[in-house]
């Protein structure tokens, strides 16, 4: 099937379904690019890349080049290997990337695109359930030492590819980090989407394509919904940061490899409820369901409670620092209603306070 998304720049077709693929090939044909370079892992290199090749046959020239895995894709040192490995292959302006990979390399792909002689074309081929998120609306970024996705540009792919057979590979752990921010468009989007996920996937062995695709499907429509009305992060796109406040406290707390971004973003989205429940009204016509999503979550195997090891003050002093900071104040989107998010500003003596309460043995 095929979704449109809009932006500034242009609107921009996004393929999603198992046999997305195919539609590659054509694409390919109407832009005639003078060369491609296909940037992937070491990991989605071997299991898939034959599969893609295929796809784009012999028709274009083509180079690969390997990032190594997971966020040390997104560092300084790549970015500028990957420009060096793009201008010997001589690639000109008329070149495509294509970011064939999660979000990793999809963000650095995206980053080199946007400034590769100025800006050049690309294409997202996601192959992660996370990449669904990743993969469309046109943030792109590399980290920096200080911090993580703090140098980058807007620069939206010309199509998205997001052929779902791809995640059949993925591991258990990487469909849940993904599945979570499906979870997160869920409650920010309606209380029917929730609803449906909490029905159908009851499991984690549930996270099988088949499964996938409708609720990745009305995920992306819950993101385009939010990106399509504020491009550039001014207001309701900071919506999709819902459980991200405190999640981004947890990877940088735990280390980023020991606790994957969705997995951070769970735990996050339960602190966030709680505090909605003190400061935006959430509940009162959802008596004992919160109950039944914690129950969900922990059936899911994500963790709804904090280690214990871990200091509600130094978490609280994390997320003070957090690049959406607004003069030191704490700021969350929390939920007036499943479907209802609102950005508040909670005093850092109830985020403690919250905290603690969620600390577990
Ligand atoms: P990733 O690219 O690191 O992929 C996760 C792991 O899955 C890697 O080890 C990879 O090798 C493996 N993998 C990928 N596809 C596979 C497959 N089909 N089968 C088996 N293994 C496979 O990252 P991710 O989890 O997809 O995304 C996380 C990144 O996305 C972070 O860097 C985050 O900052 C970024 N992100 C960006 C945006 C944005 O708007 N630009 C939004 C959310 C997240
Ligand atoms: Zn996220």
């Amino acid at each position: 099937e095929k979704l449109e998304i809009r932006a500034k720049s242009g609107t921009y077709p996004l393929w999603i379904g198992t046999g997305a693929l195919k539609e590659l090939a054509g694409f390919l044909r109407g832009r005639n690019p003078s060369k491609l370079l296909i940037v992937t892992d070491p990991t989605v290199k071997q299991l898939h890349l034959d599969t893609l090749l295929e796809e784009i046959g012999d028709d274009f020239p083509y180079g690969v080049y390997t990032v190594p895995k997971g966020e040390e894709a997104k560092t300084f040192r790549e970015y500028e290997r990957l420009l060096t490995f793009a201008l010997e292959e001589e690639l000109d302006r008329r070149s495509l990337f294509l970011a064939f990979g999660g979000g990793a390399v999809g963000d650095l792909t995206g980053f080199a695109a946007a400034t590769f002689m100025r800006g050049i074309g690309y294409v997202q081929i996601p192959t992660t359930i996370l990449a669904h998120d990743s993969a469309i609306g046109g943030k792109t970024a590399i980290n920096h030492p200080l911090g993580k996705n703090l140098i980058g540009a807007f620069h939206h792919p010309l199509a998205v590819f997001y052929e779902l057979s791809f995640l059949e590979t993925l591991p258990v752990r990487e469909k849940l980090s993904g599945f979570a921010e499906i979870i997160k468009e869920a409650c920010i989007g309606s209380p029917d989407f929730l609803q449906e996920l909490m029905e159908e996937i009851d499991g984690p062995e549930k996270l099988v394509p088949e499964n996938l695709y409708l609720p990745l499907k009305k995920g992306i429509l819950v993101k385009k919904h939010f990106v399509e009305r504020d491009e550039r992060e001014e207001s309701v796109r900071a919506f999709l940061n819902f459980g991200h406040t405190l999640g981004h406290a947890l990877e940088k707390e735990m280390g980023y490899g020991r606790i994957a971004h969705g997995e951070a973003v769970a735990t996050g989205m339960v602190f966030a409820l709680s505090l909605s429940g003190a400061f935006a009204g959430f509940c009162a016509p959802y008596e004992g369901w919160t109950g039944d999503w914690l129950r969900w979550l922990e059936t899911l195997g994500y963790r709804t409670k904090l280690p214990a090891s871990l200091s509600p003050e130094r978490l609280a002093e994390r997320m003070k620092l957090d690049k959406k900071r607004e003069k030191g104040r704490l700021r969350f989107v929390l939920l007036r209603k499943i479907g209802e998010p609102v950005l508040t500003a909670v005093p850092e003596a109830a985020v403690i306070e919250h905290l603690t309460r969620m600390k577990g043995a």
